[in-house]
């Protein structure tokens, strides 16, 4: 797949550039960065109807065979071969389809969903071939062409390596690999690709990277597109572990610091020269009118000498009279959009962890003790509003056993250790082994949580019959970019979850697997469901097994691994199917 994207690039770099960055966002089915939040705003009903309107087509029709095919982009494609026209519009062009998706967009307000129909309409008939699906699923978000960013980007490096931009047509270097051998081939595209994904990290935001790219080169991007306080980064990540005792061997001789892992939401506050507070979530959303409260708050904790910076930090919620940490459940019934601060039920304190820019310098090449140092220098606590994570620097096995009980006891998820000296930068969107976590679950004897993605569906007998009451997980292998089973789940239920969850998931049914699914036949589902929701899920243990597939080939050959005793805890609405628990995690 990179290959053949990579030679689509490359064309494109040759015969029209300025296609790069629109032809970008559509592989990834973006209109901008996300932390733009630009989204096409078409639901279902309104993308049927105008599939039914530029078809001449019945909706019911085309509802009930989007509803066996599972995708209405097939629906709208092979609708389409039935229509005859009067004359023939102009083929689409890449930058076309892209200003009109951004078009729609746009558009607010009641009055425009007809004018987004209208587009719609205009898109459908000048499609040619296979457009028509591809359009229509980009529309309804689910372009499902087996890509993954990480892809992507490894196409875009491999492409401006060989092809380099900014050549006089026709281009004397269109693969500048050649003569090389494929060992050293590979290594020098790899090496390139690294800055172009680390640069993404830091500024993830193509409008800001293409341009460089094209007239720079990828060695100009860590000059040229740098941390940016307004520009949300991608957040550092940690790697779960089995206990103290694999702690203390992973760090060796290394100096490490443990933190209270809180349960609350990621919450990246950038404090922008002019003055203006942002905040954004895990996923880079903006989040900054969902807690006006934070944003007041800062210029009291603030010191004065701080101009512009970026805190990461976890939003918990907080009971104001008992001075306490509440649970992550309460912190989700909170509005998420265009919170009235005189008009909060949930109180939010914030635990801040780390500084990663101060006054125009970025900080994630320093290592964790400067950081903190940096950080705790530059605010000033306020208890129930703004306080530094908890942490104790012990190497000594009992004080940290202590602190582990000790911050279950003040309502924590256990314990973050991470390294202060050596191997301590902010690795970005890396499950790095600099940051390690501990959660209670040890503590219990149980294994850890895990974050699965749903799959398919049991059809529920007895008290449950007329719902699902089963389900087939899965985790995310990013190597093959598949989903492999994992284990069936039917406990940790309550009623109204499986309510909610039949609800939710009869709308994302399939009629078949995806291809993308890695499934043994005997573990096959009642009902196959679109992969979009995470599940956080916990177990006894690991074990393997010969039908389940994740981390298959990693710890054994032909056996790949499941869960023992799965208790379903909750729906994790901030991670994306593909954010779920790696395949190579399970492995390891
Ligand atoms: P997990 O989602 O289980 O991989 O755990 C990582 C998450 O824990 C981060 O994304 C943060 O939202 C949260 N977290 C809570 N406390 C801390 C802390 N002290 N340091 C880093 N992350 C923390």
């Amino acid at each position: 797949i990179i290959e053949i994207l990579s030679n689509l690039f490359r064309s494109i770099i040759v015969l029209t550039p300025q296609d790069l960055l629109p032809s970008l966002y559509l592989c990834l089915n973006r209109l901008g960065p996300s932390f733009l939040g630009l989204e096409l705003g078409v639901g279902e009903t309104v993308l049927m109807k105008a599939v039914a309107q530029a078809t001449g087509r019945q909706l019911d029709k085309i509802k009930a065979e989007a509803q066996e095919k599972g995708d209405l982009g097939l629906v709208a494609e092979s609708s389409r071969s039935n229509q005859r026209m009067m004359f023939t519009p102009p083929n689409l062009t890449v930058v076309g389809v892209f200003n009109k998706l951004t078009d729609i967009a746009k558009m607010t307000g009641n009055a425009s969903m007809n004018k987004k129909i209208d587009i719609i309409k205009g898109l459908f008939v000048a499609c040619r071939f296979s457009e028509a699906r591809y359009i229509v699923r980009s529309l309804g978000g689910k372009l499902r062409i087996g890509l993954a960013e990480q892809s992507v980007l490894a196409a875009l490096a491999q492409a401006v390596c060989l092809t380099p931009p900014g050549q006089e047509f026709p281009p004397k270097i269109v693969d500048a690999g050649k003569g090389q051998s494929s060992e050293s081939r590979k290594a020098w595209i790899e090496e390139k690709a690294h800055i172009l994904k680390q640069t993404y990290c830091e500024l993830p935001n193509y409008d800001a990277i293409i341009p460089v790219i094209l007239k720079e080169g990828i060695d100009e991007l860590p000059k040229r597109c740098k941390l940016t306080p307004g520009v949300p980064l991608k957040p550092m990540l940690a790697h779960p572990t089995r206990g103290i005792g694999e702690v203390m061997k992973r760090f060796d001789e290394a100096a490490f610091t443990c933190e209270y892992k809180y349960d609350g939401e990621r919450a990246q506050i950038h404090i922008l020269e002019s003055g203006e507070v942002h905040i954004y979530s895990r996923n880079q959303e903006n989040n900054t009118s969902k807690y006006p409260d934070i944003i007041s708050r800062i210029p009291k904790v603030k010191k004065p000498d701080v101009v512009s910076c970026i805190v990461d930090a976890e939003a918990v919620a907080w009971d104001q009279e008992k001075k306490q940490i509440q649970p992550f459940q309460v912190l989700t019934t909170r509005k998420r959009k265009d919170v009235d601060a005189s008009e909060i039920k949930v109180q939010v304190c914030v635990y801040a962890f780390d500084l990663l820019y101060l006054n125009g310098e970025s900080l994630v090449r320093q290592p964790l003790s400067k950081r903190r140092q940096l950080l705790k220098e530059s605010f000033t606590e306020k208890e129930g509003e703004f306080v530094f994570a908890c942490s104790i620097d012990s190497d000594n096995t009992d004080v940290i056993a202590e602190f582990l009980e000790q911050s279950i006891k003040d309502s924590c998820e256990g314990l973050m250790v991470k390294t202060l000296e050596k191997d301590a930068t902010y690795e970005i969107a890396k499950r790095s082994h600099n940051w390690l976590k501990l959660k209670k679950d040890y503590l219990e004897g149980v294994g850890d949580t895990l974050d699965l993605v749903v799959i398919g569906a049991f059809l529920g007998k007895g008290k449950r019959t007329g719902t699902y009451g089963g389900f087939l997980l899965a985790c995310y292998d990013e190597e093959n970019e598949e989903y492999q089973s994992i284990c069936k789940i039917g406990t940790g239920f309550k009623d109204e979850d499986l309510e909610q969850h039949f609800n939710f998931f009869k709308e994302h049914t399939l009629p078949k697997s995806r291809p993308y699914y890695r499934v043994d036949q005997s573990t096959e589902p009642d009902v196959w469901l679109d992969a979009v929701q995470v599940w956080e899920v916990k177990c006894a243990d690991l074990s393997l097994s010969p039908v389940h597939k994740a981390a298959m080939g990693l710890v054994d050959p032909d056996k790949g691994i499941s869960l023992r005793f799965p208790r379903f805890l909750r729906i994790r609405d901030d991670k994306k199917p593909e954010e779920a628990t790696s395949g190579s995690q399970v492995g390891s």
